[in-house]
């Protein structure tokens, strides 16, 4: 099994847990709708900051790419004429959660989530944090968003008390970042966003330049 796949089904119980133990594929961003509150816990207080392009695909907005700009061979997103915003990646548990529908209750509370904020908030992070000697990690948050123009994640952060982190669900290692958010190569995000390139043609799955896509 020193290959880089597995024939058949035998490897799925092990990718689970690696998945499991990344905290992986399922972790969300948080977010809030306008006018909406909820409190959360900081699980880390340095953030993993990039650029990031957010774009529209398929009349989704849930397509995130990590900016290539400052990599030799420039990047693709950026060359196709969107502007990357600068955002910083925080860990933390959602105390809110939500309501069910089917009448359980409230559901996730203390499921760990990403919060992903630009630089506005993460300024304003920087200051909720310069003035703790301890830092953030372990304190409890509630978090509003006033109107649909200001940050998703919340544009006021109010202290409450700090949490008994023991107390929190158990929800397993520490995602790795650095990996989650690692930049697809050009010809991976051209396959993925389409446009042109200078290897020309628009769409498709990467145009001619497949060669530079095999990663083994
Ligand atoms: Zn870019």
């Amino acid at each position: 099994m020193s290959d880089w796949f597995d024939s058949g089904y035998e490897g799925i119980p092990k990718a689970d847990e690696e998945y499991e133990k990344r905290g992986g594929g399922e972790l969300r961003r948080f977010w809030l709708k306008p006018g909406a509150s909820a409190e959360i816990v900081f699980e880390t207080d340095e953030p993993l900051c990039f650029w990031e392009h957010h774009l529209k695909l398929g009349g989704s907005w849930q397509n995130w790419f990590t900016c290539r700009r400052d990599s030799e061979d420039g990047c693709h997103i950026c060359e196709n004429g969107d502007n990357p915003a600068y955002v910083g990646v925080f860990v933390i548990r959602d105390m809110t959660g939500w309501e069910s529908k089917k009448g359980k209750g409230r559901q996730g509370v203390g499921r760990r989530m990403l919060f992903v904020v630009k630089r506005k908030t993460l300024k304003m992070i920087q200051t909720l944090k310069e003035r703790r000697e301890d830092g953030l990690v372990g304190l409890r948050f509630a978090v509003s968003r006033s109107d649909e123009n200001s940050a998703n994640c919340g544009d006021l952060f109010d202290f409450l008390r700090n949490e008994d982190m023991s107390a929190l669900p158990d929800a397993g290692d520490m995602p790795n970042l650095m990996e989650m958010f690692k930049p697809l190569t050009n010809v991976e995000m051209a396959s993925e966003v389409g446009g042109g390139s200078s290897s020309g043609g628009k769409g498709g799955g990467g145009g001619g330049s497949t060669e530079d896509d095999i990663p083994f």
